[in-house]
């Protein structure tokens, strides 16, 4: 069985690195605050002391941090992957990141003969700790087959979209998606309270429906109750905003409704609520219809 690293084990990347741990695969595991390593290295998994020691003993390598700064730092820093990776090592970032850093990352691993797959994900922390994620990849289609043990132990829709950097764009897409369905989530729930109707009973009756979709039956719950907790962090998102945004600008296509969802979060933002879950933008919503959810 390949040897599996996974560095970054944060929200999403603890649930991920403990599903590896329990398909069976011999794990390596490195995070920046070591303490998050611990319920790993309880459950069979060992500690390396940095990204390049995690690179020197598996034939795959995954991270998931942050941001493009942070997956170059731990994949090309001095400590970093590439200075422990060996031929027929496969790199893996699954973080969300920027497509044209993305690409630029991949060559340097492919000069040293090294293939690098982007593979971001959809389903947030729930998904990542029930191995349901949806896992969009870029790159080597070889690398992409070689990989899909370890993809399956994560995730439940794994798909190759194409080269490096096509599955950050594919992530683009659905983050354009979960922006705009969160803020209409929180508007129509709003709107049912404002008008004066049961919003259990209404929440209930039209996730059921043709407007059914994760974002309703997730973090539309945790609204009815006022759980603004992440989940996914509103900071986090507006990361993802800028990546679409810079995209939005390098292929020329005005993106009108994700300009709206992006004023939003900026509000957030300067309200002191970066890291709290995206559903917290009912905040916004809530302040303009003069009524709480709960
Ligand atoms: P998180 O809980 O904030 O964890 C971030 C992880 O990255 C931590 O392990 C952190 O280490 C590490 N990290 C950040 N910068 C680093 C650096 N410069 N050097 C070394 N380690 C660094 O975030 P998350 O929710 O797991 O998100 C991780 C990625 O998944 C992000 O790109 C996010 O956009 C994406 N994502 C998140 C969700 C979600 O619902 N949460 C869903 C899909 C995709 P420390 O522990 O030391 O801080």
């Amino acid at each position: 069985m390949k040897r599996i690293g996974f560095i970054g084990l944060g929200l999403m990347g603890s649930g991920m690195s403990m599903n590896i741990l329990k398909a069976g695969f011999p794990l390596t595991v490195w995070n920046r605050t070591v303490s998050r390593t611990e319920p790993l290295a309880k459950a069979g998994a060992k500690v390396a002391k940095s990204p390049k020691e995690v690179a020197e003993k598996s034939d795959i390598v995954i991270d998931m941090v942050t941001d493009s700064k942070d997956v170059e730092e731990v994949l090309l820093g001095p400590n970093g992957v590439i200075n422990g990776v060996k031929p027929g090592t496969i790199v893996i970032d699954m973080s969300t990141i920027s497509p044209i850093k993305t690409r630029e990352m991949a060559s340097r691993f492919v000069e040293r003969g090294i293939k690098m797959l982007d593979a971001p994900v959809s389903g947030g922390d729930i998904g990542a700790r029930n191995g349901t994620l949806s896992i969009m990849v870029g790159g080597d289609k070889d690398a992409f087959d070689e990989a899909i043990p370890v993809f399956q132990a994560m995730g439940k829709t794994i798909t190759h979209i194409g080269g490096n950097g096509d599955g950050q764009i594919c992530k683009a897409v659905n983050q354009i998606l979960v922006g705009m369905n969160m803020l209409g989530v929180a508007e129509a729930l709003v709107f049912a309270k404002k008008a004066g109707v049961d919003v259990k009973k209404v929440h209930t009756a039209v996730a059921g429906g043709a407007a059914g979709s994760w974002q309703l039956t997730n973090n539309g719950a945790k609204l009815l109750v006022g759980d603004h907790e992440p989940g996914f962090k509103v900071k986090d998102y507006l990361k993802d905003l800028r990546i679409i945004m810079e995209t939005s600008d390098s292929i020329k296509m005005p993106l009108l409704g994700t300009s709206i969802v992006q004023q939003m979060f900026k509000n957030l933002d300067a309200e002191g609520l970066r890291d709290k879950g995206t559903q917290v933008v009912v905040v916004v919503v809530e302040k303009l219809a003069k009524e709480k959810l709960a």
